[in-house]
């Protein structure tokens, strides 16, 4: 069932187990991550990006999220978010659509500009009673920001006294931290980046929010096992979804060549999407946590 992020959260935080949260972007991801929880029997998080939301219909993706997070099959805890949330109009859209938590990513503007939008985003959703995440240092993109994150790791990583200072002015309630992770698929043609688990351990000591963990696929296990031990309490899934359903579907069509409906084509990566999942939350330690 569809429940607050705040309520999930919460458990996990205290039962020391990262939540996973999934991306989607139609109808079969979406039954797919949903069917992995309920075999898990685990809270997640299932969350758009604003591309997403361009793609599919704010209202669309939503409802079809809504309906199978309430169906009466699906005895888990869903938590709605939006990811890399980028304009304040989006933000207040999601939330009068029932989304009970927002990302917003303004880790591109200045910091003056990045605390200002942050807290109007924080003072909007706090008043409807949504967490919100935001975003410090620089979490690179797939490509040529993986060479500079390797190269030049303090230009991107978060600060820990930044850190400090900026959930005391903004009053966020997850910080999305930057401590070499990089999003998409092509980092690993560029080499995985290296995580500085130290620098999330100098940050933990001082920022006593939740830590969520982006561009975590390609990470190692024992490094995710290990940045969940130093605060990570949610961990970003969505290149691995990707890959996953593309794959799925790359080998039906080439295997059965006469095959064309769309239900076998898309099941195919349903079903794969779903196996993923549920290996991700037993990562996580969120397997068998749904209350
Ligand atoms: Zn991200």
């Amino acid at each position: 069932m569809l429940v607050p992020l705040r309520k999930i959260l919460k458990q996990s935080q205290r039962g020391k187990y990262a939540l996973g949260a999934f991306n989607t972007h139609n109808l079969e991801i979406t039954k797919g991550i949903i069917q992995g929880a309920v075999d898990a029997h685990a809270p997640i998080i299932i969350q758009v990006t604003e591309s997403t939301i361009n793609y599919a219909g704010l209202q669309a993706i939503t409802q079809i999220i809504k309906v199978i997070a309430n169906d009466s099959l699906t005895k888990v805890p869903i938590a709605l978010h939006l990811d890399h949330g980028k304009k304040f109009s989006t933000v207040v859209a999601c939330i009068k659509a029932g989304f009970s938590s927002v990302m917003i990513d303004a880790s591109a503007l200045s910091w003056k500009e990045n605390v200002k939008l942050t807290k109007q985003v924080v003072k909007y959703a706090h008043q409807r009673n949504v967490l919100v995440q935001a975003e410090l240092g620089h979490i690179g993109k797939e490509g040529v920001d993986t060479r500079q994150v390797i190269l030049r790791p303090e230009k991107y990583l978060t600060n820990p006294d930044d850190a400090v200072e900026f959930v005391k002015l903004t009053h966020i309630d997850t910080l999305a931290v930057a401590i070499g992770n990089v999003h998409g698929i092509y980092k690993l043609r560029h080499g995985v980046p290296k995580i500085h688990l130290n620098r999330l351990a100098k940050i933990a000591q001082k920022v006593k929010i939740p830590f969520v963990l982006h561009g975590a696929s390609g990470i190692s296990d024992k490094e995710i096992k290990q940045a969940i031990k130093l605060g990570v309490g949610i961990i970003n899934i969505d290149s691995e979804l990707r890959m996953t359903f593309a794959e799925a579907i790359r080998k039906i069509l080439r295997v059965r060549k006469q095959l064309v409906d769309p239900r076998a084509i898309l099941l195919s990566g349903e079903r794969a999407v779903r196996e993923r999942v549920m290996r991700k939350i037993k990562l996580f330690g969120s397997f068998n946590k749904a209350k």
